[in-house]
């Protein structure tokens, strides 16, 4: 990763719920958040896989992630986010992916989905790889 976000970058979520609902997409899952989530809804590990879960094969990799409705809302968003305290790493660190940050380009691209890059608070560039250091300690289970 480069340093083209030395100075940090400005992100403030404005709630607009754009990244929750609507399109097709993927929450992954760490054993940290899936232990998170099945505490904070008092399931068990098996139980919350089984409601809320699905397995997704790339062929050549698999892995864990959240459901969503027909409508392809995110199964724990209504009117909000109601884990919103236990939600995933993935959701926490966002945007700040290494999916994102890889170029300037990237991230102004990701910006036009966005509303709140860009714009209010901005994340030292200590804070940035913190999240990008805790994305890589926490590996995504793979089913
Ligand atoms: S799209 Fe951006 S501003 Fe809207 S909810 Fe997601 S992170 Fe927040
Ligand atoms: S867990 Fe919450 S924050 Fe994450 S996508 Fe679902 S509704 Fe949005």
């Amino acid at each position: 990763m480069d340093n083209w976000y030395k100075a940090g970058l400005a992100f403030s979520c404005t709630q607009c719920h754009a990244c929750c609902r609507h399109d097709p997409g993927y929450v992954f899952l760490s054993q940290v958040d899936i232990e998170k989530l099945s505490n904070h809804l008092t399931m068990t590990i098996d139980a919350f896989k089984k409601a809320y879960c699905r397995v997704v094969d790339f062929g050549f990799v698999t892995r864990l992630s959240l459901t969503e409705t027909a409508i392809f809302d995110c199964i724990f968003w209504k009117n909000g986010c109601t884990v919103y305290e236990a939600r995933p790493l993935q959701c926490r660190s966002y945007p700040f992916w290494s999916g994102n940050l890889h170029a300037q380009d990237r991230w102004q691209e990701e910006a036009q989905d966005c509303p709140g890059m860009n714009k209010g608070t901005v994340h030292t560039h200590a804070v940035i790889e913190a999240w990008l250091s805790q994305r890589e300690k926490e590996k995504l289970l793979e089913g």
